[in-house]
């Protein structure tokens, strides 16, 4: 459960207050003298923060320094946030009361988003020493922060949360079927469609890539079709995005080493997760675009009818694939995914997925690469949403000559590229499959964090929702 936001008039009873303030700020009145003194001068010594309790209430002082660049300042209130909830929650806090006297009237909203984002638990399966977060109620100043971007904030936190819950979701519970009944359900609560092929289906549509990789497996694939269209859209024809939902990656027969790189991969669906959030979400908010999410599912295990190194395999656009490393699969599925995204005749394809090593070994788990083909403009709107929300991406380049890396003796195409520039010969792979404007994100970094990194939490993060959901509000 995370925090409850509501608006108020007057927030000035409450037993605990937290007030955002810049350098301007006239703070003194809100403190005894003693306090006012003391908050100036740790402010003064560039403490970001002062706190005062007395009589069990508490007054939390968050000074934000306005000379830094405008979405430098948001990321700052959303981190304080993390800090002031994490200190509050820790005292049992339950409910506090929040105004802005900051003159930047937008740190309000980021305070507030980091504040729901730093409140987010997965508990459902713990049964003893549950402890569950006890500041679940946050009354927030009229002037801090507005109805409209209330409702925005609920919305999209709402969809990075879901996306975390699906990554955090063990296999055990977390199957391709499932997760297509979870896709199921939150269509229906957010306003979208959702189809579901079955196997039978994927087989007649022949989807080479999903059925070689799901081959290992005793369950089923899904390949999951999501689709919002409002009544009024602003693109005549859809954005289409696709997610990489491999439920479970083993490495096939190319198995990976365990403990150290298996544990965690259950979260290679996160891909499909940062689609689901982001269709969830602005189904929610009605934004007049039209969008439709493509999430090829199935987990990779090294089973007996297992696909295997040297395997060629035909894919649905007709190429065929040789297939050098069962752990290369995620391309395999997103191959069949682009080749499907093609009958909408899209203005634009994203990908998201959990793809290389070498993707988070360039940028860490603080930024998602990107490449591809869709044109400058598009990649400048998606950098200045990617900047709004503080969700890093990094341009790789894309020149022809890395395409040489997956030439294969045998058949078009090998699906591995070598040890050299894993991220961009993976995408040099979808690029076959990727018959128009189209951009691969690949937040193998980002999804998944072993270290809680504030507000984005620890484990899964949901990366990627609140850019796509900025870039389509400003579509
Ligand atoms: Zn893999």
């Amino acid at each position: 459960m995370a925090i409850k936001v509501q608006l108020s008039k007057n927030t000035s009873a409450t037993a605990h207050r937290i007030l955002l303030c810049d350098k301007a700020s006239s703070y003194a009145s809100f403190l005894s003298k003693e306090d006012a003194a003391a908050a100036k001068a740790a402010f003064d010594d560039k403490q970001p923060m002062y706190q005062t309790v007395s009589g069990g209430k508490s007054t939390t002082l968050v000074m934000l320094d306005s000379s830094r660049e405008a979405y430098k300042q948001l990321e700052d209130a959303r981190r304080a946030a993390y800090n002031v909830y994490k200190g509050l929650n820790g005292r049992k806090v339950a409910e506090a009361s929040l105004e802005s006297l900051a003159a930047n009237k937008d740190l309000g909203a980021a305070f507030v988003e980091g504040a729901i984002l730093s409140s987010y638990q997965f508990l459902k399966y713990k049964t003893k020493e549950v402890k569950p977060n006890t500041f679940l109620k946050l009354a927030v100043n009229e002037n801090t922060l507005s109805k409209a971007a209330l409702t925005e904030l609920e919305a999209s936190t709402a969809g990075v949360l879901l996306a975390r819950t699906l990554v955090n979701e063990p296999l055990s519970y977390l199957t391709a079927e499932q997760l297509s009944k979870e896709i199921q359900k939150t269509g229906k609560e957010a306003g979208f469609s959702v189809e579901v092929l079955n196997k039978k289906k994927i087989e007649a549509l022949k989807m080479g890539g999903l059925l070689a990789v799901n081959r290992g497996s005793q369950l089923p694939p899904t390949f999951n079709i999501l689709e919002y269209k409002p009544a009024k859209t602003k693109n005549k024809k859809p954005i289409v995005l696709v997610g990489k939902g491999v439920v479970y990656d083993t490495g096939g027969l190319s198995l990976k080493p365990t403990p150290n790189s298996m544990d965690m991969m259950k979260c290679d669906m996160a891909g499909a997760a940062t689609v689901i959030g982001t269709l969830y979400t602005i189904a929610k908010l009605k934004l007049p675009i039209h969008v439709v999410g493509l999430i090829p599912a199935t987990d990779n295990r090294p089973g007996e009818d297992a696909y295997v190194p040297g395997d060629v395999v035909p894919m649905m656009n007709g190429m065929n694939v040789e297939v050098l490393n069962t752990d290369a699969e995620g391309r395999m599925i997103l191959a069949d995914a682009l080749t499907y995204a093609a009958k909408y005749k899209p203005e634009v394809v994203f990908d998201f997925a959990t793809l290389t090593g070498a993707a988070k070994a360039a940028l860490s788990g603080l930024a998602a690469a990107y490449m591809g083909t869709a044109d400058a403009a598009t990649k400048q709107k998606l950098e200045t949403s990617s900047k709004n929300v503080h969700e890093h991406i990094w341009e790789l380049p894309f020149w022809e000559e890395y395409g040489q890396l997956i030439k294969s003796d045998l058949a078009d195409i090998k699906n591995v590229g070598g040890s050299e520039a894993g991220a961009i010969t993976a995408g040099k792979f979808l690029e076959h499959f990727a018959t128009y404007p189209w951009l691969h994100f690949d937040i193998a970094g980002p999804a998944y964090l072993l270290a809680e990194d504030s507000y984005r939490g620890r484990f899964g993060t949901g990366v990627g929702v609140r850019m796509m959901v900025d870039f389509i509000k400003n579509y």
